[in-house]
């Protein structure tokens, strides 16, 4: 009998800028893991390189709308004049399968999420210092300096919500960022309060 049935839902946040993407995919690098990647869903048009389905579902905002009335995402959120949002019903199917699920979103809507489901965790990435946020969103060269600004601006809210997540992880090393999550997702599914129940059914077992 396995300890943990139920996967493990791993929200990864942050202000935009941050390298969440770039920890995510390291993340899933690594070897000998059993996670699976929720793809959102949003309204933004494609970057240059990004693939429908695997990077996002790219759809109409009227789509996302839609979306929204029959209560098909888990969290939703705007974001700098765009809708994010995770489906609902594939997380849901990977978690029952066991699978530990990661979401990669912004601060909005995991605080959403942290509000909604309880046994998830919440894991808050932050850059080594303000000007490495600056330079990548400049380096990354992909928004009109407008957008970067607003996205600037609104990461220098967020900072200040970090307290309310179970885990910070600094940027500091992409590997070693990752590294450190896939760290938290082992030690976190290893709780007493996750795995206590299923123990104790198979003491009875070998007992009964
Ligand atoms: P980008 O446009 O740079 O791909 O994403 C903008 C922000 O939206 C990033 O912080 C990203 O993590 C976040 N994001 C991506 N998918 C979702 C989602 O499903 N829900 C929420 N709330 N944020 C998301």
């Amino acid at each position: 009998m396995k300890l943990n049935q139920r996967g493990l839902l791993v929200v990864i946040s942050g202000p935009s800028g941050v390298g969440k993407g770039t920890v995510r995919k390291a993340l899933f690098d690594i070897p000998n893991h059993d996670l699976v990647y929720s793809v959102s869903m949003t309204t933004r048009p494609p970057r240059d390189g990004e693939v429908d389905g695997v990077d996002y579902y790219f759809v109409s905002k009227e789509e996302f709308l839609k979306r929204i009335e029959e209560d098909k995402f888990l969290e939703w959120a705007e974001f700098v004049g765009n809708y994010y949002g995770t489906p609902k019903d594939k997380v849901e199917e990977q978690l029952e399968l066991g699978k530990e699920v990661v979401l990669e979103i912004e601060v909005e809507g995991a605080l959403k999420l942290r509000k909604k489901v309880k046994d998830a965790v919440f894991i808050f990435i932050v850059p080594p210092g303000r000007q490495a946020l600056y330079d990548r969103l400049l380096k990354r060269g992909t928004e009109a300096k407008e957008i970067i600004e607003a996205r600037v601006k609104k990461a220098d809210n967020e900072f200040l919500l970090a307290h309310k997540y179970d885990y910070i992880v600094v940027n500091d090393e992409v590997n070693n960022a990752a590294d450190r999550i896939m760290a938290i997702i082992r030690a976190e599914h290893a709780k007493t309060e996750r795995t206590i129940h299923n123990y104790l059914k198979m003491l009875e077992e070998k007992n009964g």
